[in-house]
């Protein structure tokens, strides 16, 4: 998987889904980690567990959409594990409805967290990887960040904007060896899905079941959220040293064709 052993990673979003499943493995391989959530009852319960396994594990509330908070969580970061070297930028939400009938407030609260959150994460934890001698930055976007979604209009626009803004942070922090990659995920089995009442594309009133989403998928089945940790890691770790700038997708095939 790589080595992660010694590093010290800030994962957002850490509550739930994916980003609880990149703080397990990047704990579980070796990584002291630093949870940030809105959720502060599951963020706390899962650092606890991590605790227990051995690991280094805090957790922090933490809006991403805060600037002050930004500047207070690295710090912490600095003074609770001694360092940052790794970034999972990975909160986000998701609002399906049809374009036309997106009100403004919603189009900017998907931005504000999907953009404007990692836009933030990842201005506030250069300087700190800087004064770590370098780092590696992850990015959570999306296959909805490389083609167009019905339904999904601003969370592609967000998505979208989080691939390209991965690539230019890419070449602006190479120099400070910090390298800067995006994620783009399918499918995934995260409770992203529950919080979507109903997919008013579809004609019917039924919350949207991420097996049913998956079964047009060529591998035919929804991810885990680990199977997206496993390329996070991977990321975070020396062995993708050479990687910035690049995009890792894991999505069952679904833009290959
Ligand atoms: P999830 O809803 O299970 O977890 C998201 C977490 O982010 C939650 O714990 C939530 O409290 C937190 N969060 C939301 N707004 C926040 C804010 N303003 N500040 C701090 N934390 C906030 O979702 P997930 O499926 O694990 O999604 C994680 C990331 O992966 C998101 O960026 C999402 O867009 C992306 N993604 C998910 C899928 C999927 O199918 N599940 C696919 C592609 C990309």
């Amino acid at each position: 998987m790589g080595q992660v052993q010694g590093k010290a990673a800030l994962v957002t979003g850490a509550a739930s889904g994916i980003g609880a499943a990149c703080a397990r493995a990047l704990a579980k391989a070796g990584a002291a980690v630093m949870l940030t959530d809105l959720d502060d009852a599951r963020g706390e319960a899962l650092a606890a567990e991590l605790r227990q396994s051995g690991a280094t594990a805090h957790y922090l509330h933490q809006d991403v959409t805060d600037e002050p908070r930004w500047i207070e969580v690295v710090a912490a970061c600095e003074a609770q594990l001694g360092k940052l070297d790794v970034l999972v930028s990975n909160a986000g939400i998701g609002i399906i409805v049809p374009l036309v009938e997106m009100p403004l407030a919603e189009w900017r609260r998907q931005m504000a967290v999907n953009v404007d959150g990692v836009f933030l994460s990842v201005k506030h934890s250069a300087a700190a990887m800087r004064r770590a001698g370098g780092g590696s930055m992850v990015l959570i976007s999306s296959v909805a960040g490389l083609r167009g979604s019905a339904g999904l209009a601003g969370y592609s626009a967000s998505k979208g904007a989080v691939r390209l803004f991965a690539k230019s942070a890419a070449l602006e922090l190479a120099a400070d060896r910090i390298r800067v990659n995006s994620v783009h995920p399918g499918i995934i089995a995260t409770p992203i899905w529950d919080k979507l009442p109903a997919n008013p594309l579809s004609g019917r009133n039924a919350p949207i079941d991420p097996k049913e989403m998956a079964a047009g998928v060529p591998l035919g089945f929804p991810a885990a959220a680990a199977d997206i940790a496993d390329g996070v890691v991977f990321l975070a770790s020396d062995a993708s040293h050479y990687m910035t700038g690049s995009e890792l997708v894991i999505d069952g095939g679904m833009t290959a064709g």
